[in-house]
């Protein structure tokens, strides 16, 4: 299947090793109301030098799913892909309830958001020209930063317009979920009402969830599992991640992709709780899969043949053959 770099087009066998959920930058709304910090010549340095460390480790292509009202920017990533040669897939769709949907799309309905969604696929973001190539939806916030009881009105609305614009693209579909509660399988209970095939929906943010019951109901329903937030400690250790996924292996559960969801800029000026949970999380960036995690898969026992599936043939799976 063709996807949407932020250079133009690409084919799902041509992916290669793939990170499934990184950013390059991020910043909450309001971030652009306080950036006198961000100096882009810097950060897009900053960036390339990450970009090529990880191709040096042997990475191929790296998932941005920057929601697109959390400082998604097509022209970094563009420059970025271009200065380090790094394959680069960023994202349409809005994020959640507690830190995002601005107030012009919580007025608007399912399909005109799904037309905006379907737009920057097939057109382009705005004026430059650069195509989204991965739909993002996000139900529940943040541990620690939000309360979340069930998936709220606009999220789903969000959700609906996803599947939509999925079902006239074929172009996958990420979820955020928060770790602390989860709602994959009532996110895919919605997708289910909207037609959409599972083989090219990822339940992400598993990996510090820790309930196999809640893996096995998504796995046996056909989709995949992000287990990418690998290095954040204060969310989930990563021991408890390794725990989770070389047990889900051993059983023979192996639609499951890997990533950090680092962040290598946050933009604005910096906050407490953000601040707190980076400085607990030495390992949260983009080359700790493969200087640490996959070498201690290795030691327990996972072959090499599995670790390449995780990395290479499903993510080229998920985005379709
Ligand atoms: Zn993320």
């Amino acid at each position: 299947m063709a996807i949407n770099t932020v250079l133009g087009k690409c084919n799902s066998k041509d992916l290669g090793t793939t990170l499934i959920h990184e950013h390059l930058a991020a910043g909450f709304p309001g971030w652009e109301l306080d950036n006198r910090g961000f100096n882009r010549k810097t950060e897009i340095g900053k960036a390339v030098d990450r970009l090529k460390e990880i191709q040096d480790l042997g990475i191929q292509s790296f998932v941005d799913p920057c929601p697109m009202e959390l400082g998604r920017d097509p022209e970094f990533a563009a420059e970025a892909a271009e200065k380090s040669g790094m394959r680069i897939i960023i994202a349409t769709g809005l994020y959640n309830d507690a830190f995002g949907i601005p107030q012009h799309f919580r007025m608007l309905g399912v399909d005109d958001i799904a037309d905006v969604y379907i737009q920057e696929i097939t057109e382009g973001i705005g004026k430059t020209g650069v195509k989204a190539g991965i739909i993002k939806t996000a139900t529940g916030g943040i541990p620690g930063m939000s309360v979340d009881t069930a998936i709220t009105a606009q999220e789903e609305k969000c959700l609906r317009a996803a599947a939509r614009a999925h079902k006239k693209t074929g172009t996958p579909i990420l979820c955020h979920n928060s770790e602390t509660s989860p709602f994959g399988r009532q996110t895919l209970d919605i997708f289910e009402s909207e037609g959409v095939n599972f083989q090219h929906v990822l339940i992400g943010h598993a990996c510090g969830v820790g309930d196999m019951r809640y893996y096995f109901d998504i796995l046996n329903r056909g989709a995949w599992l992000g287990f990418d937030r690998f290095g954040i400690e204060p969310i989930a250790p990563d021991k408890m991640r390794l725990a989770s996924l070389i047990g889900l292996l051993a059983v023979g559960f192996d639609r499951i992709m890997l990533s950090h969801d680092a962040v290598g800029c946050w933009l604005g000026r910096p906050f407490p709780a953000i601040q707190k949970m980076m400085e607990s999380s030495p390992n949260s960036h983009y080359a700790h899969l493969s200087r640490n995690i996959i070498p201690q898969m290795r030691k327990s026992g996972v072959s090499d043949e599995k670790i390449r599936l995780l990395m290479v043939d499903n993510p080229r799976a998920y985005f379709g053959d």
